[in-house]
């Protein structure tokens, strides 16, 4: 094992604090991953791979929390954005990129008839709910407990400078449990304007869970018996499970979908797409930004889905992440330990069955990450198209002896 040390990291977060609250905001911050065994800054990728500030190599399996699909520095992808950007990116108007990008988005998901464009996730999730508001004329909003639908006041698990209204129109439900989403739409009749669900439950420091056999068409007809808009937020699993959107993998029919993370391979999108009916409500929202409509990310994106298409690149993630699935769990096993691997085979997640702490997790994925791959304790995992068959051997040798090291300290 070469010696991987995070000197680097720790020194630039020690300046970074000096003038950044908190030094790195959010779940990027060293608190939400491995403090001290973990990379904390990032300087360059190639393919499936990233160097951190102190020059240590990793076979990411977190790919910028999910955006790289394709892979770092993917030439196709890159070259489409410098072509655009020769040209100019941020002007007074949209350019051809928007409106085709908009046509591919119709064309892809096969229920679409509209798409708009932002720059992240809760961008779009938001507008969601405006959408659903205005066309329903009413005000309440069903999530699951414990789903992460952004950073906006109405759905941040944060805490600072949050008042009490910020969620009070927003209602949860445990997710799979159709009877309580029902009961929860009798109690509130005639004011819930949308259910928002991500397509199979991916909360973090939890394990994934997977819809439940009729759950989505119990949702689907929940919408459809209270006239209730169902938004798809399919941020974190679009464009890995199947092209035409996460329902077209789960079987279900959305009204709107919410896209980010890998829609644009890094580049920063997001897409809000919807059936006609809500067309007209959705231009009575005031949707915009100064950046919505620079065109580098939009032919970005383009660029993308074209290449998804062009090489099946989900159904080698597919593979890859099956075969990473069954290693791992395989070599859990053969240390005698006992492991919990969750989430469909592109967006894993692994975590040991018998403890709640994390304890095992934490120290099995900084040992991890000491001899170079990402494989976080506390969020899922992503595949991109550019893991081959001896990134998953080369990660399956390294958890192996990781795994020997959890068993020498917590014994099973
Ligand atoms: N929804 C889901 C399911 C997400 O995973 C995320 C981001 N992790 C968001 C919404 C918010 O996206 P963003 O951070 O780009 O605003």
């Amino acid at each position: 094992m070469s010696e991987y040390s995070f000197d680097k990291s720790v020194d630039m977060f020690t300046r970074a604090t000096k003038v950044i609250p908190s030094g790195i905001s959010g779940n990027k911050n060293p608190a939400f991953a491995v403090p001290g065994t973990f990379p904390y800054f990032a300087e360059r990728g190639e393919g499936c791979k990233y160097w951190d500030v102190d020059g240590n190599e990793y076979i990411d399996y977190l790919l910028g929390y999910g955006p790289i699909v394709l892979g770092y520095n993917y030439k196709k992808i890159d070259e489409a954005a410098d072509k655009q950007k020769k040209m100019g990116s941020a002007f007074n108007h949209p350019t051809e990129r928007s409106v085709e990008l908009a046509e591919k988005m119709v064309e892809i998901v096969p229920w679409a008839d509209w798409a708009v464009f932002g720059r992240n996730g809760s961008d779009v999730t938001t507008y969601s709910i405006q959408i659903a508001r205005e066309y329903t004329q009413k005000r309440k909003i069903i999530m699951a407990k414990g789903a992460y639908h952004g950073s906006h006041s109405w759905c941040t698990p944060g805490h600072g400078g949050l008042i009490d209204e910020d969620y009070r129109q927003v209602l949860s439900f445990t997710w799979n449990d159709a009877t309580e989403l029902e009961d929860l739409v009798k109690a509130n009749e005639g004011d819930v304007a949308a259910i928002i669900l991500t397509p199979y439950h991916h909360p973090a420091f939890a394990d994934q869970v997977m819809p439940a056999p009729g759950f989505w068409a119990d949702v689907r007809r929940i919408c459809d018996e209270n006239d209730i808009v169902l938004i798809a937020d399919d941020v974190r699993a679009g464009f890995r499970l199947d092209i035409g959107g996460s329902g077209e993998y789960l079987g279900y029919k959305p009204d709107i979908a919410c896209y980010c993370k890998a829609i644009a391979n890094g580049y920063c999108m997001s897409s809000a797409v919807g059936r006609d009916k809500l067309k007209n409500a959705a231009s009575k929202v005031f949707f915009t930004g100064t950046y919505y409509t620079s065109a580098i990310e939009i032919a970005a994106a383009l660029a993308t889905i074209e290449e998804l298409q062009a090489t099946n690149a989900i159904e080698h993630m597919m593979k890859m992440g099956t075969m990473l699935q069954e290693g791992l769990k395989a070599k859990a096993e053969s240390h005698g330990l006992q492991v919990n691997i969750t989430g469909p085979p592109t967006i894993p997640y692994m975590s040991f069955s018998n403890e709640s702490n994390f304890r095992r997790s934490q120290l099995f994925s900084g040992e991890v990450a000491k001899r170079g791959a990402i494989l976080h304790p506390h969020h899922n995992w992503f595949l991109s198209y550019s893991h081959k068959e001896a990134d998953i051997l080369k990660t399956l040798d390294i958890a192996d002896e990781c795994f020997g090291i959890v068993k020498k300290e917590f014994g099973s």
